[in-house]
């Protein structure tokens, strides 16, 4: 499959050298996307010790690990849920929610909540790294967490909520897809903390309301204790700030090599059992290369070809994307490619529309991520001509 890779590729760049569509979304080459969320802001404080607000260390921190980040990183998008001083919503709830949703928006690879602690004991140090579980132990204890968290809406308030209300079962599922990746993430991040000589300790569980809306993988990460006099002068100091963020930053650059290193994996494997498939045709034009390398299992999503009716083309490609694109945002996983006119030849469409009335009435909601999108029609695998 290799060397059909690479007449494709010869392929392609003979053929396809002219400019996309004007007004058309044009996907740019894969980034993984970050999202940090510094906690608290504006209105609310966080943690209070010595005159030192725990939302200022965590912008800080989270500021600095951006900078970082894209210093050792080419391919990596990052964003900042508030890089200013500032709440999100007056509601707290609200608040912690719209930090999910906007990882969800900008299709995060991967999401980082940070924090600063405190405890009742002045002598308790370290960061600690928190994902969420929904293990049963975990639910009954925060039956009691819940209580004691009544005035402070960090914490998911399960009383408050049906187990088994559509909101609990897609929280539950993403969680469980999420969670080797988010082990992932923590174990290195707990490896970078003791790398940096922080005192680490056992991965934490908890059901905060911040990682309960997120579609992928996340973390939330308390920093140290802003009950220490000595580490909160490490948090609010620069060295300290600029040391915790290398460490950060360097869990993050290693996490996302990882993810780049799986698919790469996924894909050669499905290469492979193409180049099974595309030696028994016996055929070897270019022609046919363009046809196997479109076939790949791993391509997004195409449509069965007995199908046709309107579809809402979010971007085009001079390459296949893969369905989980974090291009797509939060339609990742939903979109199919069809073939269309143009150098930007692969399609990108929400698909399934009856009419075009019914595609155009989705449209306006579609904009609101891919403000270019537009109806079209299509059968089988291809765009039909305007
Ligand atoms: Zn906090």
């Amino acid at each position: 499959m290799r060397k059909l890779s690479v007449i494709f590729c010869l392929f392609a760049s003979f053929v396809l050298s002219a400019n996309a569509m004007a007004g058309e979304n044009v996907a740019s080459p894969r980034k993984r996307v970050v999202v940090l969320d510094a906690g608290h802001g504006g209105i609310r404080s966080g943690a209070y010790r010595s005159k030192i607000c725990e939302k200022d260390i965590n912008l800080a921190v989270a500021k600095e690990t951006r900078r970082q980040l894209l210093e050792k990183m080419s391919d990596v998008q990052v964003y900042l849920t508030r890089d200013t001083d500032t709440q999100l919503h007056e509601n707290k709830t609200t608040d912690n929610r719209r930090r999910a949703l906007f990882a969800n928006e900008k299709g995060a690879d991967l999401f980082v909540s940070i924090h600063a602690d405190a405890a009742s004991s002045a002598s308790v140090t370290g960061p600690t790294v928190y994902l969420l579980s929904f293990d049963e132990r975990l639910l009954e204890q925060n039956r009691d967490l819940a209580t004691r968290f009544v005035e402070d809406d960090d914490m998911i308030n399960i009383e408050d909520m049906s187990r088994s209300s559509m909101g609990y079962i897609i929280a539950l599922s993403n969680q469980m897809n999420n969670d080797p990746l988010n082990h992932m993430f923590a174990n290195t991040l707990n490896a970078e903390f003791k790398a940096h000589k922080r005192h680490t300790r056992e991965i934490r569980y908890n059901i905060w309301t911040v990682l309960y809306w997120l579609e992928g993988p996340g973390a939330l990460v308390e920093l140290g204790y802003m009950t220490n006099p000595e580490e909160l002068a490490y948090m609010n100091s620069k060295d300290g700030q600029r040391e915790l963020a290398d460490a950060l930053s360097d869990a993050i650059v290693k996490f996302l090599e990882n993810l780049n290193a799986m698919q790469q994996y996924t894909e050669d494997l499905e290469d492979g059992e193409q180049g099974d498939d595309a030696s028994a045709s016996a055929t070897t034009t270019a022609q046919t290369a363009v046809k196997g390398s479109e076939n790949k299992p791993a391509d997004a999503a195409k449509g069965a070809d007995s199908e046709k009716g309107y579809a809402i083309q979010l971007l085009s490609s001079k390459t296949i994307l893969d369905a989980n694109d974090a291009q797509f945002k939060i339609y990742r996983g939903k979109v199919q490619m069809k073939e269309g006119a143009g150098s930007y030849k692969y399609k990108y469409c929400l698909v399934g529309y009856a009419t075009a009335a019914e595609a155009k009435a989705e449209l306006a909601a579609v904009r609101e991520y891919f403000k270019d999108a537009y109806v079209v029609q299509y059968e089988a695998g291809s765009i039909k001509a305007k």
